[in-house]
């Protein structure tokens, strides 16, 4: 390659890893959409309070082991779509940033950074309500094989390596002993206000469970050839190497998807992939799972109002 077509290439890269940022409004107007109603909802009727919680799933607790590994569940054993799709899904909730909002923030940006006050209220209600959250390993086992779930099963998913994860989030789900599942988009691995290999090294050493979010957050149906070396088979070996473990889970950027993706996904190991608030793919639920962006925006109630709204 030249040098005037690398530069370019730079040039592409950072400024599409500076667009990422602001791209991410897309994902956040996909759930503002979605959330109005139960945000309207919870602001009409004040003397609600949040006490009863989604019950997603017959449960016992007792019976709640850590999840086999999903490459060891028999393809036999797996139901077929449909019984997948027929399932109650569980609530997933998704963060991006937590910090406080700044001047600079816009009205849409407010939807993705979560002030640490209300991050730690989300996480505190959650806990009060007798939320359990639960891996990403416990919900394919539950997906695919029917395999129980502790009573109110949540999962937390945390997008785009911001350092607030770490620096905010990984103490404050300490605290009720929750774990979580942090997709990474490896072009910020190290840079200013992001993650580095360590902090993701440590939170996967911790527990959580690392998922691949791209390379630079580039849309996966725009994806042909080398892309999916590019955004996927490299920075999915990178994620590899840092945890010493086998990624399975993706999650597309800005939540979307198209049904090409699916066997590129599958071909390279991936058992499951999320999405956000759009419906999911009957033929391929697995490759579609469902996440509500949890609003910066949102009280604990409306919050709670939109997980049982929204599952
Ligand atoms: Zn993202």
């Amino acid at each position: 390659m030249n040098r005037s077509a690398s530069l370019l290439l730079l040039t592409l890269a950072l400024a599409s890893a500076c667009e990422s940022k602001t791209a991410t409004t897309g994902e956040a107007r996909v759930a503002a959409k979605t959330a109005t109603p139960a945000a309207t909802l919870a602001a009409e009727s004040p003397a609600d309070a949040p006490t009863s919680g989604t019950a997603a799933t017959a449960t016992d607790e007792a019976n709640a082991a850590p999840a086999p590994a999903p490459g060891t569940i028999p393809a036999a054993k797996t139901g077929d779509a449909a019984a997948i799709y027929a399932r109650p899904q569980v609530p997933i909730l998704c963060y991006h940033q937590i910090r406080d909002w700044t001047a600079r923030d816009s009205k849409g940006a407010k939807d993705y950074i979560t002030p640490i006050a209300t991050f730690k209220a989300h996480i505190k209600m959650l806990a009060d309500s007798g939320y359990h959250t639960v891996s990403p390993d416990q919900l394919y086992a539950y997906l695919t094989t029917g395999a129980r779930l502790p009573s109110k099963p949540i999962m937390l998913t945390f997008d785009d390596t911001d350092l607030d994860q770490f620096t905010i989030a990984r103490p404050t789900l300490a605290q009720y002993g929750y774990k979580a599942m942090y997709f990474v988009m490896t072009v910020s691995l190290g840079r200013p206000h992001y993650m580095s290999k360590a902090q993701v090294k440590q939170l996967s050493d911790e527990g959580n469970i690392i998922g691949s979010h791209t390379w630079d957050h580039h849309n996966v149906k725009k994806y042909q050839g080398q892309d999916w070396v590019t955004q996927i088979d490299k920075p999915t070996k990178t994620l590899e190497d840092i945890t010493g473990k086998k990624i399975n889970y993706f999650a597309y950027p800005f939540g979307l998807w198209n049904e090409q993706a699916f066997p590129e996904l599958k071909k390279r190991g991936f058992v499951a992939a999320f999405s956000l608030a759009e419906k999911r793919d009957q033929q391929d639920p697995l490759f579609t799972i469902r996440r509500i962006i949890a609003s910066g925006y949102w009280s604990p109630r409306t919050l709670h109002t939109s997980i049982v709204q929204s599952f």
